[in-house]
């Protein structure tokens, strides 16, 4: 199979909210008066982001979701991708299911496919994503006021179980291998979620390299601190009674683990009505885990007020 017949065959589809998709030398898109476009890359590396071996439906979905959970973070609407890969061969049957799998989240959220690369090398997979936002109403990291309450959606350290699973590192029993799988392998992005918080939140990120280090992304980027309740964090109900060993993966998992693609955001405390009430709504936990101050760094206390010292801070390639 040729480059150009995988590329009609796996990756062109309609794209009406494109004035020219795939198959010229670049897409064309208009943009609506009053709009700004968000855009994002993120890159997945055989090996180092998945395993060789991972199935392509779901790292398909992955490969997408990684980036919406950008857009979601900045409270953009979803609208176009490019998808640069870099393939070992044409595996046609593997190429079926990634594009499946790319595609059923695609469709999901509208996401329109405009372009991409496609050449021979190791398996690497890069998306860039593109999403509107009304001018001026963009989410931001840089928003946090002192006084703020610290939000998180969802469950934290569920995806860097899995992952600890997969590498043979822990056995999850059945019950909560299922969900901690899911997690790792096809984690759901947040995007009503940041489409809801635009006028509520005050900054919001998305939670990929653990939940100490892209919280302190907020903080550094306001100038505040933060101070975090541990015990009020929301995690799996498996952490709850398994001894210490367990204790002091769980607190990996939860403060450093990758992975969560939950968002963490900050909003003033006159909101908390509306973001329970936003919690029903989209039937989606979010939990209230701290307040920033005026300051520097992020203090954890436990439930008796006791500040934790933790060693690990979040994921770093270059560490
Ligand atoms: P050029 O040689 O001009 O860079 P290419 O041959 O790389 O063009 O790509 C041809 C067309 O196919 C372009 O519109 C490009 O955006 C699109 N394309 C290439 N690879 C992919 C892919 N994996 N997914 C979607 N579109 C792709
Ligand atoms: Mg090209």
């Amino acid at each position: 199979m040729s480059e150009f017949d995988l590329i009609k065959r796996y990756f062109t589809r309609p794209t009406p909210r494109a004035a020219l998709g795939v198959g010229d030398d670049a897409a064309l898109l208009r943009i609506a008066e009053g709009m700004e476009v968000a855009v994002s890359t993120d890159m997945l590396v055989s090996g180092t982001h998945f395993f060789p071996d991972a199935d392509p439906y779901l790292l398909g979905h992955k490969t997408l979701a990684v980036n919406l959970s950008d857009l979601a973070a900045m409270g953009a609407q979803p609208c176009w991708a490019t998808l640069a890969m870099s393939l070992p061969e044409a595996d046609e049957r593997w190429l079926q299911r990634f594009s499946e799998g790319f595609f059923a989240l695609a469709d999901e959220y509208g996401v329109e496919l405009i372009g991409g690369d496609t050449t021979r090398g190791p398996l690497n997979l890069c998306v860039t994503i593109m999403g509107l936002v009304p001018k001026r109403k963009a989410l931001r990291r840089s928003g946090a006021q002192a006084g703020d309450d610290i939000w998180v959606s969802g469950k934290l350290g569920d995806a860097a179980l899995g992952l600890a699973h997969l590498q043979g590192k822990i056995k999850l029993p059945e019950h909560a291998r299922v969900s901690c799988l899911a997690a790792q392998q096809q984690p759901q992005p947040r995007i009503a979620l940041g489409l809801a918080l635009r006028g509520i939140a005050n900054s919001v990120i998305d939670i990929s390299d653990g939940l100490l280090a892209d919280l302190g992304h907020i903080l550094e980027s306001s100038s505040v601190a933060a101070e975090v309740r541990y015990d009020r964090l929301p995690v799996s109900s498996l952490f709850a009674s398994n001894g210490d060993a367990m204790l002091e993966l769980a607190q990996r998992c939860v403060l450093s683990g990758g992975d969560d693609y939950e968002l963490c955001f900050t909003a003033p405390d006159t909101q908390r009505g509306e973001i329970e009430a936003l919690s029903s709504t989209l039937r989606l936990p979010l939990t209230r885990i701290g307040k920033i101050v005026s300051g520097h760094g992020c203090k954890l206390r436990t439930a008796d007020g006791n500040v934790m010292t933790v060693k690990e801070a979040g994921y770093d390639h270059f560490a």
